[in-house]
This record gives structure tokens, sequence and C-alpha cells, in this order.
């Protein structure tokens, strides 16, 4: 399924410029992060602990589908404490002193993002445990026999990780953060409530009815959100006049191939291969990658959190079905 996706929630595939819209667009304190309601209550509640004892936050996990804001709200963070924020990602630390390098530039304080927490090599994390529990820094000096072991002092810091399956991490690096929150998919009102604010910052022109339409599209995701309004834009600015109505943001999104569900080209393949090949299912996931030429991760990560949480796809002990909403909505018999 090598199709370019629109509805892609991964920030990788996203050119320079968008990435730098992308930081346009994030919102830096609690009152312009829309939604998350609860996760916001608590983490309020946390930073107005610390600096009332004066002391740093604790580790934080945050987890849930990709998109959803995990990155934005680490930044809330440190920007609500005050505080300096370093990001990296678990893949991106290669070696053990990579980790130590970081963490010995920190300051009293400091915020140290680690995105995809749960890729990071082992021997790296290993090291993450004494410094998250005792901040110290355990480093080995030569090696063989005559290695010696060296204990440094490391600054108060706060690790925030972020990860799309808790389950993937490691019970002693996962048991080692103070909070752990989920980031719940968002309400078609706040989606459309964020593409207005993404509209404002943008000087998009764009009328509430299509920014409720994109919103119904955007699978509940405010990155896909932000990237249909700048795919619904272009098109505006090519034909017609640069204001987004419904009419205009219809017809875009036909183009785009984004169904009112929010489902693009592969979504459907996907629901599409296990009807036509497997009667709707059950089929394991391993079967379902070799189907589709998808990673699994992929299909675990970006395709089947929303395509469940609409109810098309149940998991069961057996692997995946398809529900009868899902032949509804493809216009297929279930036999
Ligand atoms: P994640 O780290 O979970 O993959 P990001 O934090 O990178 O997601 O969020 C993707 C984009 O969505 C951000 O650039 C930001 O503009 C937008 N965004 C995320 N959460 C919110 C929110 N609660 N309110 C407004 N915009 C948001």
């Amino acid at each position: 399924m090598a199709i370019e996706r629109i509805v892609s929630t991964s920030a990788v595939d996203e050119t320079e410029v968008e990435q730098e819209l992308d930081q346009t667009l994030r919102p830096k304190d609690f009152a312009n992060y829309i939604g998350q309601k609860r996760l916001k209550q608590n983490l309020k509640l946390a930073i107005d602990a610390a600096k009332k004892r004066d002391e740093q936050l604790d580790h934080i996990l945050l987890y849930g589908p990709p998109g959803l804001g995990k990155t934005t709200m680490a930044s809330v963070i440190a920007n609500e404490m005050g505080s300096q924020i370093r990001i990296t990602s678990g893949p991106a630390i290669e070696r053990a002193g990579d980790l130590a390098s970081l963490l010995t530039n920190l300051q009293e304080g400091d915020i140290l993002f680690i995105d995809e927490v749960h890729r990071l090599h082992r021997t790296v994390e290993e090291i993450l445990y004494s410094a998250m529990e005792d901040f110290k820094l355990d480093i080995m000096l030569g090696k063989g026999p005559s290695a010696k072991s060296l204990r440094l002092d490391l600054p108060k810091f706060t690790l925030i990780g972020a990860t799309t399956r808790t389950g993937s991490l490691a019970a002693p690096l996962r048991d080692r953060f103070g909070m752990i929150h989920r980031l719940e998919f968002y309400s078609t009102d706040e989606v459309s409530h964020i593409i207005q604010r993404a509209a404002e910052i943008l000087h998009i022109s764009i009328t509430p009815e299509a920014a409720e339409q994109l919103a119904l599209r955007s699978r509940l995701t405010p990155r896909i959100a932000n990237r249909l309004l700048k795919r619904v834009r272009d098109y505006a600015d090519i034909n017609g006049d640069g204001i987004i109505d419904a009419a205009l943001s219809h017809s875009a999104l036909e183009l785009l191939e984004v169904d009112e569900l929010g489902l693009d080209p592969g979504d459907r393949m996907l629901l599409l291969a296990i009807i036509d090949n497997y009667s709707g299912g059950p089929v394991g996931i391993e079967t379902l990658a070799a189907l589709t030429a998808e990673e699994r991760s992929t299909i675990e990560d970006f395709y089947e959190p929303y395509l469940m949480q609409i109810g098309l796809i149940e998991r069961t002990p057996r692997g995946r079905k398809v529900t009868p909403k899902a032949y509804r909505h493809l216009g297929k018999k279930q036999n």
C-alpha cells in the first residue's frame, strides 16, 4: 500500500515547511491546549504541588495513538513549570554514551522528553533506571578485570516519556514513572475548535460548517485536522476565492479520497482485505500485515486505534474482525 496517506498520523513524512507550520500551531499553555480535560486537571495539580514544594515534577509517561498531542503536552508542561525542555526520541539515542551526555548536560529542573520511549535500546534503558530513581549516572570505565564503575550525580530532572503503547514498555521502566496518563481521542467539537484555532493562526477563512465537516473526517486527531485544513486551503486557493465553505471543503475532501468517516483508501483496503479474503475475520495481525504489505506496527499504531474507536474493527483472541458497521459503510453484503 505505497500510497501517500493524507490521514497519516505520522509526523515523520512531513516536509520541513510542514514541520515549521506545525511548530506555529502547537499550543504553548494549558489555556490553548484544547480537550484532554482530565489529563490537564491532573497535570495542573501536580505542577502546582511541585512548584509549591519547590521540587521538580515527577517523571511522567504519556501514552496513546500518534498525533493526539503528547509532544505538545510535554512542551506545555515545561512552559507551565518555567523549565527548559530537551526533546529526543528512543531510536535517536543509539549508545549509552549518548544518553550519558544528554543527562549530564541537563540543568536542575529541566525536562527531558523522550518520544517513542518503548524503542530505547536495552543498554540505554538500563542507565535510565538509576538516573530516574536516584539521579545518579553509573558509568563503566575501561573493560575486563580492570574495569571500574563510577557514579556521578545528576541534576534533578523530570523525564517525560511518550509511547503509542504501554504494553511494549519494560516493567522496570514503566514502574519508574510517577504518573502514567493516557491521551484520549478528541470529540468532534474539540477537533472543530482546534481547526478554527489553527485557521485563525494561519489566516485562513473557514466557515463553521466547513470546520465541522473537516472535524468529522479528521479521525478525532489534531495532527490530521491540521493537515486536512492545510490541504483544503491549497484547494481553496486554486479552485475558489480562498474562503473555505462547506461545498468547497466537500469537493476538496472528495479529491483527497477521505470519506465521511475519515477513512482513506488505505483504511478501506485494509477492511476489504479482511472481508474479501477472510469473510470478515477473525484474522491474525501477521496475516493482515502480509496481506496489506504494511508493517505490523503500522497497522497497530496507525490504522487500528481509530478503526476500533469508531467500531469498524474488533479485536478478538483469534485476531481482528470486521464489524457489521464496516460492511454497511463499505456497501458490502455480509454473508
Ligand atoms: P503526538 O506527540 O501525540 O504524536 P503532537 O503533540 O506532535 O502529537 O501533536 C500533533 C499536532 O497536533 C501538534 O503540532 C499540534 O499543533 C496539534 N495538537 C495536538 N494536541 C492539540 C490540542 N490539544 N490542541 C490544539 N492542537 C493540538
